[in-house]
């Protein structure tokens, strides 16, 4: 796949890098020449120095003949713009742009580009772990609309029904369980042993309200 990264910073580097190293044909644009260095010596994928909103530095990166485009400089209005251009002018498919500002990211969907809202997503990851050890995030769909979490049951719910742990928690259910090696899909009167392991696919509102149910079992075992 032919791919143009805009923007060489902390994140455009490490993209650019992991698509060179699985083959793919990259070219990385910054408007900053020791941008450049964020890469790691082996790449040797294009570079092309100039600024993204130039049309000439566009066609310098072979934007035109692309197969895909991401956005990833420290600036939603380029990113936005840009990405703008790669679907409409240059009618590139795959588009997918960096977001900072979590107010403007509608704007992004409006424009039908595919975003990656790195702070609201990593501000939900962050708060996620302070919460809870024993929930983990193993997929994340969309733009993190909706997630697959593991959990592991803690002692203290040892021997509850299944149907008690998720009564009326809307936003998330059950995918499976694990228990000693075999997954299955429980019924609602499965009962549960510490050490089992759920997965759960559930929005964020779904995982609070599951996390508060897992709060109140444990608190009244304590
Ligand atoms: P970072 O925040 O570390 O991921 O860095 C963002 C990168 O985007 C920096 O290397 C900037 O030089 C680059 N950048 C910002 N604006 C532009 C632009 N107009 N054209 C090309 N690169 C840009």
């Amino acid at each position: 796949m032919k791919v143009v990264v805009v923007g060489c910073g902390r994140l455009g580097a490490e993209l650019a890098n992991r698509l060179y190293q699985r083959h793919h044909e990259v070219t990385v644009v910054d408007k900053m020449g020791a941008s450049f260095e964020n890469l790691p010596s082996g790449f040797e994928g294009r570079m092309v120095e100039g600024d993204a909103l130039n049309e000439d530095v566009l066609y310098r990166a072979g934007l035109e003949k692309a197969s895909a485009v991401a956005l990833v400089t420290n600036c939603d209005a380029l990113n936005l713009v840009v990405g703008h251009t790669a679907r409409e002018i240059y009618h590139i498919q795959t588009v997918v742009a960096r977001n900072y500002d979590p107010d403007l990211r509608g704007l992004f969907e409006d424009f039908g580009i595919q975003v990656i809202s790195s702070t609201s997503w990593g501000a939900q990851r962050v708060e996620e772990m302070l919460y809870h050890s024993e929930i983990r995030t193993v997929f994340s769909a969309g733009n993190g609309e909706i997630e697959v979490y593991e959990f592991a049951v803690p002692r203290e719910i040892d021997g509850r029904c299944l149907s008690e742990l998720m009564q009326d928690i809307e936003g998330a259910m059950i995918v499976s369980v694990t228990r000693a090696g075999k997954a299955s899909h429980p019924e609602q009167d499965f009962r549960l042993e510490s050490g089992d392991v759920l997965l759960l696919s559930a929005s964020f509102d779904g995982i609070s309200a599951f996390r508060n149910r897992v709060e109140s079992l444990k608190k009244v075992e304590a």
